[in-house]
């Protein structure tokens, strides 16, 4: 991976022009992707698209939360305030688990300990270098179907920087959004029907001039955000950790994860071993489970999620239910637990209630999200049987929470849906007061 290719060296002759920062590479065929704003490989590989970062080495900036971590991030500015993931040995948890190494890594609010996401959680640490991507790219406006995490940190960023930003969700997911000051920017359509109804209309809005798709898993400004949890990790301990837990829905966190360790091994100060990934499902939702214990790339519907929507119903932790993971994919989720001899653990209800109850009394989150009950769940499995030992290094991923703690701090607003759309109505409406608003942002 060397930047003195051809191109490079004519850059740097007559025309003086700068080195790029980065290149995209198509992880499935190898290829150098000329376009940096394309979403997937333009030869048709089914393939995720790589940021490749010309710092080979990691460079601290004097920026606040992730954009200290900048020069491994898709974009040339910061986009500030910014807050980012914190990392802190936990001595009440490592006790507990027997684990001497172990440390936790928040992304939620917590000013306590320096953890300021006021949208919750580590969807925030996406939200804003796709925001400030796109806007260096040229101010395309983002189209972004959730289910209530991301629908609320891309609100949240709109609000605080006044970015237009379009948000489809489903109708039950409304309540879920709230910003932390008021949001003039948002064109938040709500959706009679579930997360797939939602993803339809937003593909339908994100055709509109102007507007792009944000591009979930396949958004690499979206998962290298995510990556500055391992990034983190990593600097405060002074090393990769050997383990790595997190719990998963699209897995894109885990993705993420594997990526940051790839470039960390190459910038050879933080070890050459990258992290296992111990990824959590909520049980009985756990199609990616399912078919990695089964070492299968694809995912099979009637032997991975059966009864998928009676299932997604049961759990405690709903943001952990995509039914179209970006498993299979190269450079997906797949890949990521082969080349780093990754599990998956399918916890229940009750171990996620068990868990609960530990990072309350053990890490002093009283109201973390259900998910990282689940990464927790995991991690007392793992420490319990043995599959990983007692002195390992071990980082924890507590994806969200201090939604309690938020409204102590701030005047939270809820976020009222611009327009709605019924099951069976045409979206057509929507399309033309879409078109209408974004002309205000000309
Ligand atoms: C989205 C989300 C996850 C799962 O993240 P992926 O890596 O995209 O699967 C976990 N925890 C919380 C709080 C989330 O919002």
């Amino acid at each position: 991976m060397s930047f003195s290719g051809p191109a490079n060296r004519r850059n740097r002759g007559a025309s003086d022009a700068p080195i790029p920062k980065y290149r995209v590479r198509c992880v499935g065929g190898g290829e150098i992707v000329e376009d940096i704003s394309l979403l997937s490989c333009p030869n048709g590989h089914d393939s995720l698209l790589r940021a490749e970062y010309a710092d080979r080495r990691l460079p601290l900036a004097p920026h606040p939360g992730i954009f200290r971590y900048i020069a491994w991030l898709p974009v040339r500015w910061p986009l500030l305030p910014a807050g980012g993931p914190v990392a802190f040995p936990c001595k009440e948890l490592s006790r507990e688990l027997g684990l001497t190494n172990l440390a936790v890594s928040f992304s939620g609010y917590f000013p306590e300990q320096g953890a300021t996401l006021t949208s919750c959680s580590f969807k925030e640490l996406e939200a804003a270098p796709t925001l400030q991507r796109l806007f260096e790219l040229g101010g395309k406006i983002p189209v972004i179907a959730s289910a209530g995490n991301t629908g609320r940190a891309f609100a949240e960023l709109s609000a605080r920087c006044g970015r237009p930003v379009v948000i489809v969700v489903p109708e039950r997911a409304v309540p879920r959004l709230f910003t932390t000051q008021p949001a003039h920017d948002l064109f938040l359509v709500s959706v009679a029907g579930d997360y797939s109804d939602a993803i339809a209309v937003s593909n339908a809005l994100a055709a509109v001039p102007g507007c792009v798709p944000e591009g979930g898993a396949k958004n690499i400004a979206r998962r290298d955000g995510m990556g500055t949890v391992m990034l983190d990790g990593a600097v405060t301990i002074g090393r990769m950790p050997d383990h790595y837990f997190q719990a998963v829905g699209s897995g894109t966190g885990g993705v993420a994860a594997w990526e940051a360790a790839i470039r960390l091994r190459r910038d050879g100060r933080y070890g050459t071993i990258l992290p296992r990934l111990h990824l959590a499902q909520n049980a009985p939702f756990t199609p990616m489970v399912s078919a990695w214990n089964d070492r299968r790339r694809e995912i099979i519907a009637t032997i991975d999620m059966p009864n998928a929507r009676e299932n997604v119903g049961r759990v405690m932790s709903d943001v952990l239910t995509n039914r179209n993971p970006p498993y299979a994919i190269a450079g997906g989720l797949y890949d990521a637990l082969a080349k780093t001899d990754g599990s998956m653990y399918s916890v229940s209800n009750a171990e996620g209630a068990e868990a609960l109850k530990r990072i309350r009394e053990t890490v002093g989150i009283i109201d973390p999200d259900p998910a990282a009950a689940i990464a927790v769940g995991a991690l007392i499995r793992a420490a319990g049987n043995g599959s990983i030992g007692a002195d390992d290094h071990v980082l924890l991923n507590i994806t969200g929470g201090g939604y309690e703690r938020v409204r102590e701090d701030f005047v939270v607003h809820p976020v009222e849906p611009v327009a709605g759309i019924g099951i069976h109505e045409p979206v057509e409406t929507v399309i033309n007061e879409l078109k209408e608003w974004i002309s205000r942002y000309g």
